[in-house]
């Protein structure tokens, strides 16, 4: 059996069988085993610096062209301010048209309230004072590289790491040759040790879920069905329509295919809430699979973990207009405009880690002046959305690569008849 269908089945029968301990009452044994999975998602954690830095600098050096590399940048960050500025728009119309925050019960937003209020205080609290917009955009550059890699700032590592392949460009050969084969020998490293991680992936995933499953609080996602419906479905929307018509229209790319060959990364992000905990898988799928040259994929993928979070967007325009909703505060056009900037602002600088789509929230809901304590309303399945809205991020993430990778001449799909 293939790879990728036994990751699937893993995910599914981790999904059924933590909802049915859950059921039975004895989903805590799932939850204890989480940290197996815990383990997993740190074993390919620990790979991203290394290979992220190898290959981002081998890229930055091989291509020798300034000019090259900032069109590929500019094209880069245009794709993914127009996607997550879309992707947030659709999160406000579906969820102004649907109006899932209309009907909520009193009682139970006095519930959610109290109850969130109470178990999740201090990180309530901790988030009353976001981060400012300018600070977010301002610490791309590192004070001290080190410490960059030490804290796992993707973005001060990319940073760093584009201006030093830069200054390896303007070396002579004999200065640079021996670096860059170190470089690559570490990237070759990475790559081995990604493929000896991939073997214990089916049960990686499985825990993973099946902790998830064990721990839900099931009657939480009831009193807010409403709310995941329209989150979950809108971001289902955007994947079966910005990605196919991107792909087909501007990539020539089969959708299809893109999805036959890319699935086993969303299920990745999907179980591990963490756009960089996928990024080593991306990064090999996107290469290998889809025919994104080495060069365009190291670049946009992972700029793309930290930078392009689409599925947040749609997360920030539902869960404002729900917030709004029930708060009974509409909206003017011009909020939705403010909604609209300071979502796909936030999450630029927003690692690709779990959760952190909610604490960003909290910057557009501060920027409306509704109040921070509806971020509790949401909580309770905040996870669910997390899981989804990480998928979708990360083939934003590969959308885009597959799209720059075109416009360069630098994609080559492999025939594979496996598929
Ligand atoms: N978990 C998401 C990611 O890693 C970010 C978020 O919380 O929205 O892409």
């Amino acid at each position: 059996m293939q790879l990728h269908t036994k990751i699937l089945i893993g995910l599914v029968l981790g999904a059924v069988a933590g909802a049915i301990a859950e059921m039975m009452g004895f989903g805590h044994i799932f939850v204890r085993m989480e940290a197996f999975g815990q383990a997993f998602i740190r074993l390919l954690i620990m790979i991203v610096i290394p290979l992220v830095m190898a290959s981002l600098i081998i890229g930055t050096a091989s291509l020798g062209d300034l000019k090259k590399l900032g069109r590929i940048g500019m094209k880069t960050i245009g794709y993914y301010l127009v996607a997550t500025a879309l992707a947030v728009a659709m999160g406000l119309a579906v969820a102004g048209a649907i109006q899932p925050g209309a009907g909520l019960d009193e009682e139970v937003k006095t519930q959610l309230l109290a109850d969130y209020a109470g178990t999740n205080q201090e990180r309530l609290e901790s988030m009353q004072e976001p981060p400012g917009l300018q600070d977010i955009l301002f610490n791309i550059i590192p004070r001290n590289p080190i410490a960059a890699m030490a804290n796992m700032d993707m973005l001060q590592i990319i940073f760093f790491s584009l201006f030093f392949g830069i200054a390896l460009t303007v070396l002579s050969e004999e200065k640079r040759k021996p670096l860059v084969n170190v470089l690559e020998s570490v990237n070759d490293a990475m790559v081995v040790i990604v493929e000896m991680i991939m073997k214990i992936a089916p049960y990686g995933v499985f825990i993973l879920i099946a902790a998830v499953a064990g721990r839900f609080g099931y009657q939480v996602i009831l009193s807010l069905l409403q709310y995941v419906l329209v989150g979950v479905g809108t971001m289902v929307l955007f994947t079966i329509t910005f990605y196919p018509i991107t792909l087909r229209f501007f990539s020539g790319m089969n959708p299809i295919l893109f999805f036959k060959r890319f699935y086993e990364v969303m299920v990745f992000a999907f179980s591990t809430s963490s756009s960089n905990a996928a990024l080593p898988i991306n990064l090999r799928i996107t290469e290998n699979d889809l025919g994104v040259s080495r060069d365009v994929a190291s670049f946009v993928l992972p700029l793309g973990a930290t930078v392009n979070m689409n599925g947040t967007g749609i997360y920030h325009g539902v869960s404002t207009i729900f917030i709004a909703q029930v708060y009974g505060i509409s909206l003017t056009p011009g909020q939705l405009v403010i909604v609209v900037i300071t979502a796909t602002l936030a999450s630029i600088g927003a690692a690709g880690v779990p959760g952190i789509g909610f604490i960003t929230l909290a910057i557009v809901l501060e920027a409306l002046g509704i109040p921070l304590e509806g971020l509790a309303l949401v909580l309770g399945v905040e996870r669910i959305l997390d899981m989804t809205r990480t998928a979708v991020n990360v083939t934003g993430d590969s959308a885009a690569a597959v799209w720059v990778a075109k416009t360069e001449g630098e994609l080559n799909i492999p025939q594979k008849d496996t598929y």
